[in-house]
């Protein structure tokens, strides 16, 4: 059976933090070395978004100020047809300042809040420019094993009790520094603060992320293993550089 998957990439420019794109890259080899046909559309500010088109979801971060700019689009333009999308199964990533924008609220140091989606029962709310912002390498436990990636932001996210944590943080801070947990999943979407990019150096969570956006058309697929060797090297070192300060 020929596999497909149809990849929506929003806001591919403006929230391209730390080249969060380099998860499109990784999942575009993934899908080549298997035959999976992966097609990205690219959705800017004013591009709609058809809730029955995509198979994943895929937002990076951004600054305030980058958020601050889509804001308005991701609600106004495409907020209903991705919360229809996740509602019915598709899966989503989301990075950082957009992970931000999939929760309730994103209040950020100064100025207004940012409002969000609500995909995800959580908020955000940076605690002033003065105190210092969760910057580091990262390592937490997820139910696949072991995340490696890279933080940068001052918000700090809450889970309220509709969501649950992706992973629990072993170094770093996570989504609040205090609290252990690492971003949030509903339903097939999932919210995190790595960066690095975070698939390619965890092509076990990247496999996991495809077999999500797989399901909903052909159900349980079983990926071929790829020769993940460098992958395997690079995530065990960002866990050595991350557990050795
Ligand atoms: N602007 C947000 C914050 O500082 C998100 C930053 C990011 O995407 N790295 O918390």
């Amino acid at each position: 059976m020929n596999l497909s998957i149809r990849l929506a990439h929003l806001y591919p420019k403006l929230m391209n933090l730390y080249g969060d794109r380099g998860n499109i890259i990784c999942l575009r080899h993934r899908c080549r070395a298997r035959g999976i046909e992966l097609t990205v559309d690219e959705l800017d500010l004013g591009d709609r978004l058809d809730p029955q088109a995509y198979d994943l979801i895929f937002i990076g971060g951004g600054q305030d100020r980058e958020q601050r700019r889509i804001v308005r689009d991701l609600i106004d333009v495409k907020g209903e047809a991705i919360r229809q999308a996740v509602e019915e199964g598709v899966a989503a990533l989301a990075v950082c300042g957009g992970y931000q924008l999939f929760a309730r609220y994103y209040r950020p140091a100064v100025g207004e809040d940012l409002p969000g989606l609500g995909i995800f029962d959580a908020h955000t709310e940076h605690p002033g420019e003065d105190v210092a912002r969760c910057i580091g390498n990262v390592v937490a436990d997820w139910d696949g094993g072991t995340l490696a990636g890279f933080e940068n932001h001052g918000g700090r996210t809450y889970l309220g009790g509709g969501a649950r944590p992706l992973a629990t943080v072993r170094t770093g801070y996570g989504n609040n520094g205090v609290d252990k947990t690492e971003g949030a999943v509903y339903k097939n979407a999932y919210g995190t603060y790595l960066h690095g990019s975070l698939l390619p150096k965890n092509p076990r969570f990247a496999d996991h992320v495809l077999r999500l956006a797989l399901r909903r058309r052909y159900g349980e697929v079983e990926l071929a293993p790829l020769d993940d060797a460098l992958e395997e090297a690079a995530h065990a070192a960002a866990i050595r550089v991350a557990t050795s300060r």
